[in-house]
């Protein structure tokens, strides 16, 4: 059924050489050869979605709304499709791949009533004063419109809900963004059924065609000419940091720099408090290694660092931890590339000098396959020697022992950017938390308690994204409704009559938004 081909501006396009997927269970080639991209195709793709940008943007939210349901029906209606090339092409199970593709429609149907909504627009009126002395006053009004085209990278660990019509398109679509999307080469069959949907969704809704493309990879190029080129004006990727970074540094060297939102690595601390141990550090092995091996521990909230006290308490957590992950086999994990850096960094781990293997399987019934581990080091030791921090994409933690808690709190300072940080507290440890939160603040996006980092609610108050190096922008989040922010940008139109304003600024609210009126919110109606 899978045609292979690049999904360019309404048409389905050729390339000029082809790549098949792996299966990773088996570790052979699945059938269906796929086009490669060229940088040609990318500027195609790119100056279709240029086209259509300005009445995109300039379309009514109600109407892009039902585009987004549209495509969420879409996808929908070819469900048992997606889950059946999806299990193949990643060798995740058919439930996570039906949650997951739960998730996406959410969100596409979460961001169609955010963008009715209206408060995204954070339209702002200041009318004018003539007789203000010395001088008269202005009419101003803000809101935000579209960047523009805006290039999407697929994430390898979420073949639906960071992919084709995942959290960065979604944003980028309903702030009136086209998008180019590039796909992910270790999933090329899921992203054409989801390109299909979008393609239906398109010819359903009546959308300019240019609004959305696929284009595959099949060589670096593609990803470089899409980041590189003048009409594309922003950017939203998830995968590695040496990926993003590489892309990152393309985007900002153009002769017009663009925002790159990238959602790179991250090693999620969990701070494990003392009367908590003492309570309860069994269950909390237990709900660690729950959440260190869901999905062969490959997300990007994986909780791949845990900081306690050492003492009998710490040892009867890493026994239980050892014993639960023992029990855990390894699995086929994404890609080879995936496999083999989880298996470089975890080998480099257990041969460090001054870390303990806690665990460290490498079952061999798989081609890609990926086997918890437990490393245990001092703070000392982890502090002076940066290559402990390196994050372990997989099943895998480092465990690191604290003298005091002032050790800890003294470590918590050193802390590089990530996108969680995690606390497991009793109520007796509030004096302690006290005083790390702010160090947590500094490095990370979100905060949690007595809670696990894998699994990232789609809401308002979410922020997916944290400083570098989780995240190429500090300020900005890829899940949740603040993601649209990402692609759009404030402009004021200063003296204009009402009837040359957009709607969202007229006089009479035809829109029914929120909106800033001389300094006092005016609630829509
Ligand atoms: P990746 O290597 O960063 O690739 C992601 C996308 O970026 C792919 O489309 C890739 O194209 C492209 N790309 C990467 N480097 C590029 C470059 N220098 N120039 C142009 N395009 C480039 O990520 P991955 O394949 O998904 O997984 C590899 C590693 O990334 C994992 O082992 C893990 O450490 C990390 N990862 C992190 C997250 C996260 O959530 N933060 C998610 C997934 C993976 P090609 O396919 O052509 O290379």
């Amino acid at each position: 059924m899978l045609s292979g081909k690049h999904y360019i501006a309404g048409e389905w396009l050729s390339g000029p050489d082809v790549f098949q997927a792996d299966n990773p269970a088996t570790g052979t080639k699945l059938p269906t050869k796929f086009q490669h991209g060229t940088e040609e195709l990318v500027d195609q793709a790119v100056q279709a979605a240029n086209a259509c940008a300005e009445e995109f943007a300039a379309m009514l939210p109600a109407k892009r709304s039902t585009f987004l349901r549209a495509i969420a029906d879409e996808i929908d209606a070819r469900g048992d499709e997606i889950t059946e090339i999806g299990t193949l092409e990643t060798a995740l199970p058919a439930a996570r791949l039906t949650g997951e593709r739960g998730r996406t429609v959410g969100q596409l149907r979460f961001f169609a009533d955010w963008i009715e909504e209206g408060s995204w627009f954070e339209a702002r009126i200041e009318t004018a004063q003539p007789d203000r002395l010395p001088l008269p006053k202005p009419d101003i009004r803000m809101m935000h419109k579209a960047l523009g085209p805006v290039g999407v990278f697929g994430a390898s660990n979420f073949p639906l809900a960071f992919s084709t019509a995942g959290g960065d398109t979604a944003s980028a679509l309903a702030a009136g963004c086209p998008v180019v999307f590039k796909g992910h080469a270790a999933h090329p069959g899921t992203s054409e059924i989801v390109a299909r949907a979008i393609e239906a969704a398109v010819k359903k809704t009546g959308m300019p065609n240019g609004v959305f493309s696929l284009i595959h990879g099949g060589t670096r190029k593609v990803g470089q000419a899409l980041v590189a080129h003048p009409l594309i004006k922003a950017v939203g990727f998830t995968g590695s940091t040496g990926g993003g970074r590489a892309l990152f540094d393309i985007a900002v060297s153009r002769p017009e720099p663009i925002p790159f939102y990238g959602e790179l690595g991250s090693n999620n601390p969990v701070f494990l408090m003392p009367n908590a141990m003492g309570a309860k550090a069994a269950d909390l092995a237990k709900g660690w290694v729950g959440s260190l091996t869901m999905g062969v521990g490959q997300f990007c909230t994986n909780p791949g660092l845990l900081i306690a006290l050492k003492g009998a308490d710490l040892d009867t957590f890493v026994d239980t931890a050892a014993s639960a992950l023992g029990e855990v086999g390894g699995a086929a994990m994404l890609t080879d590339r995936v496999s083999s850096a989880y298996h470089d960094v975890t080998d480099a781990m257990a041969k460090h000098a001054l870390v303990t293997c806690a665990l460290k399987r490498r079952d061999t019934d798989g081609p890609f396959e990926g086997s918890p581990a437990i490393f245990r080091t001092t703070a000392a030791q982890w502090k002076a020697n940066p290559e402990l921090a390196e994050e372990m994409f997989g099943p895998a933690g480092i465990i690191v022992e604290c003298d005091t808690t002032e050790e800890m709190l003294a470590l918590s300072q050193t802390l590089v950017g990530q996108l969680t940080a995690t606390i497991q507290m009793d109520d007796a440890d509030a004096d302690l938390v006290n005083k790390l939160r702010p160090a947590l603040e500094k490095c990370a996006g979100r905060i949690l308690i007595n809670g696990w980092p894998t699994g990232v609610e789609v809401c308002h108050s979410m922020v997916h994204g944290g400083p570098y190096p989780s995240s190429t922008d500090s300020r900005a989040t890829s899940v949740g409704s603040l993601a649209i922010k990402r692609f759009i940008r404030p402009v004021s139109y200063q003296a204009f009559p009402d009837a040359l304003l957009p709607p969202a600024l007229k006089d009479a609210n035809p829109l029914n938004i929120p909106r800033l009126v001389n300094g006092k919110w005016q609630m829509a109606k």
